[in-house]
């Protein structure tokens, strides 16, 4: 068994222990100490990383009563090492841990909600309630919740008795009635859990509640606090200056700016729809009628699907045969769109296709493609 000095110590990064066993895996080597401050995972928290004795700590887990830590060198049975959880990997998960047991706390103690489901990922905080808030509601918590941070009460943690904690109140998502361990955010919250979180709940910085969902019944809210949310504000200023200068308006009115700049953008594509309609008329009017086939072969400025679709559908009422559109001319040659009144275009295009190294088909009355010919192929296959 392992003394686990992270149970009752959460600002505890750096510890001295005797090695107990060191068993190679087939990635490392897997240690025993007799007690540690490497946290194994639970409660919502991924395991600690760090250093033993100068090696890498790449996880621990918890394998009955011992922590086991995974190391990339083996360390001497008997020896005294020092450990190092890496603090910049544990402190930001306690920050996000413990705001969420304050907003959990605040959101139970207000609206009798559950917090059913939780998830610390590396950037932000879901939390699942099995009741529904507003937006408004939840401002209100957010307000709360930093006020508790402002007070800067402790966090303090518990071992209550078997006979002792049918007396106490507190969340739990298990029936457990042994080892149970309390952790206390005074005046706030009492909830079982076994991760390690802040002493004091001024070490969080700021929580804030990105937003929220309604799911399954309830509500999904993502959360961030401390460094994470100074991470994520800080990203958040970042984009609304590269808004603001792309826009060059004041950082403050970039909503009224964007929402200028989409209004001027959809007035441009109705302009540029009617722009090509026009297009196509023009390109199609001067033309005399024909049974035979015809065929246009749209410049680089002309070249678009739309102006290709509306030239076919106007070109059709004046042509017998098929109307060809050829157009975007690279160097494999062009897109093409045919259209036909009276030939069912998917009885022809096999031949069409086989004649101009093509690939496309289609509908009875359109089909759309690439041939891979010259202008002189093209014009010739469709004149015969
Ligand atoms: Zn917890």
């Amino acid at each position: 068994m392992t003394e686990k000095l992270y149970e009752k110590d959460g600002s505890l990064l750096s510890f001295s222990a005797t090695v107990l066993a060191c068993e190679p895996t087939e990635t490392g080597y897997a240690v025993t100490l007799d007690r540690t401050a490497f946290f194994p995972g639970g409660g919502g928290q991924a395991c600690d990383v760090g250093t033993l004795g100068g090696v890498s700590v790449s996880g621990a887990a918890l394998v009955g009563d011992a922590v086991v830590h995974y190391t990339g060198a083996p360390l001497v049975v008997g020896a005294t090492v020092s450990g190092e959880v890496d603090r910049s990997v544990r402190f930001p998960r306690m920050q996000c841990h413990t705001a969420e047991h304050i907003v959990s706390g605040l959101i139970h103690a207000r609206y009798g909600y559950d917090n059913v489901g939780f998830h610390l990922g590396e950037d932000e905080v879901t939390m699942d309630f099995n009741g529904e808030l507003t937006r408004e509601q939840l401002d209100e918590i957010e307000d709360l919740a930093n006020g508790v941070v402002y007070a800067d009460v402790p966090v303090t943690v518990s071992f209550p008795s078997p006979e002792e904690l049918p007396n106490l109140s507190y969340r739990s998502k298990l029936d457990l009635t042994e080892n149970v361990r309390l952790v206390t955010v005074e005046g706030c919250d009492v909830c079982a859990c076994c991760a390690p979180h802040v002493s004091k709940t001024g070490e969080i910085g700021l929580i804030r509640l990105l937003g929220f969902i309604r799911y399954k019944g309830g509500v999904r809210i993502r959360l961030v606090a401390g460094e994470k949310a100074l991470a994520d504000y800080r990203a958040r200023c970042r984009a609304a200056q590269t808004v603001s200068e792309l826009l060059s308006v004041p950082q403050e009115k970039i909503a009224e700016g964007v929402t200028r700049a989409l209004a001027a953008s959809d007035t441009l594509s109705q302009n540029n729809a009617a722009l090509r309609r026009r297009l196509a008329e023009l390109l199609a009017g001067s033309v005399a009628p024909t049974e035979g086939n015809r065929v246009f072969f749209l410049s680089e400025v002309e070249s678009d699907p739309d102006v290709a679709r509306h030239l076919a559908a106007i070109a059709i009422k004046t042509t017998g045969g098929i109307v060809a559109v050829c157009y975007g001319e690279g160097e494999r040659g062009f897109r093409y769109l045919l259209a036909s009144e009276k030939t069912d275009l998917r009885t022809v295009l096999p031949e069409i296709n086989r004649a101009l190294s093509g690939r496309g088909g289609g509908k009875p009355g359109m089909a759309e493609g690439t041939f891979a010919a010259s202008r002189e192929e093209i014009e010739r296959f469709f004149a015969d």
